[in-house]
């Protein structure tokens, strides 16, 4: 088992320990819980959903990266499938505080680039702030995923997010995980820059259109890509790279070992992503780094 799950795992139910250690020790733990999974924790430990995911959270938690705050928040969403995915936050030290992500958005950009559909639930240690509040209202069926805080009956996202500005007040009817394929043609045999445009082809600009994409090398070989994350009220918008980055910090990987990425995004786009990606790359310790344009 991983060193960062050692004192959450001391605190758990011994017949929880029992279920989730054959799952949580393999090597490639991916941060979430499958289906499957669950369903067979809940038989043999008794527990709801929302029981398991508060005691879930603190191996959520221990994902998180706070250079800056050394604030750690966990989050869990339930996708309808019924899978659990974890998120936590993430902070850069060196560039923008802007480049920040939020533990329930590391939850829910994990889910969407797991496949998952829609959400069913966020269970979260702390209340969610304005930004994700807002960044969840692009999800589908937004309004009424359930919000599941310590101490607190469980509401809706609507109850804490009333009267909102969303997708739907700008005509928007394609929303945040929902399939999309831009179209963006691969014909390279280059294996990053094909990640990296498949990564465009389904990514989330409804207000924009400026589509991007990108793929991260690490110096182990391995591959991860990200895709933009946009919002109707723009602000809590995910960059490509944070989306990359969650996904290589939730494959239990370091993120300062990147050898080589490649950003795509179309050269006459009206919201440009370059600019920062280098910049939080360069504050990672990437050198190999270039941007390419989607015709
Ligand atoms: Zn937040």
């Amino acid at each position: 088992m991983h060193s960062r799950f050692k004192t959450a795992w001391s605190q758990l139910p011994e017949k929880l320990q029992t279920a989730l250690r054959p799952i949580i020790d393999t090597p490639d733990f991916q941060a979430m819980l499958s289906a499957e999974h669950v369903n067979q924790i809940k038989t043999d430990c008794g527990y709801s959903d929302s029981e398991l995911a508060f005691l879930l959270l603190p191996f959520a938690a221990a994902y998180a990266v706070t250079p800056i705050s050394h604030f750690n928040v966990g989050a869990i969403a339930r996708g309808v499938s019924g899978n659990l995915y974890f998120g936590a936050n993430m902070e850069f030290s060196g560039v923008a505080i802007a480049q920040t992500i939020h533990a329930e958005q590391c939850a829910v950009t994990h889910a969407w680039l797991k496949g998952e559909k829609q959400l069913a639930s966020i269970t979260v240690n702390y209340t969610p702030c304005g930004h994700c509040r807002q960044f969840m209202n692009e999800l589908r069926g937004g309004g009424q995923i359930a919000i599941h805080l310590p101490e607190r009956q469980p509401a809706t996202l609507h109850d804490y997010l009333p009267d909102s500005f969303g997708p739907s007040d700008l005509e928007i009817t394609t929303l945040l995980l929902d399939t999309v394929d831009h179209g963006y043609s691969t014909p390279s045999r280059n294996r990053l820059l094909c990640a990296a445009i498949e990564a465009a082809n389904q990514s989330h600009a409804p207000y924009s259109q400026s589509h991007s994409g990108i793929a991260l090398q690490l110096k182990d070989g391995s591959l991860f890509t990200g895709r933009y994350a946009e919002n109707a009220a723009f602000n809590p918008s995910l960059p490509p790279l944070q989306a990359a980055l969650i996904m290589v910090n939730l494959a239990g990987k370091d993120m300062h070992a990147i050898e080589q990425a490649v950003l795509v995004e179309k050269q006459d786009a009206i919201v440009k992503q370059w600019c920062i990606t280098e910049n939080t790359l360069q504050a990672l310790g990437c050198q190999q780094k270039e941007v390419i344009y989607l015709d």
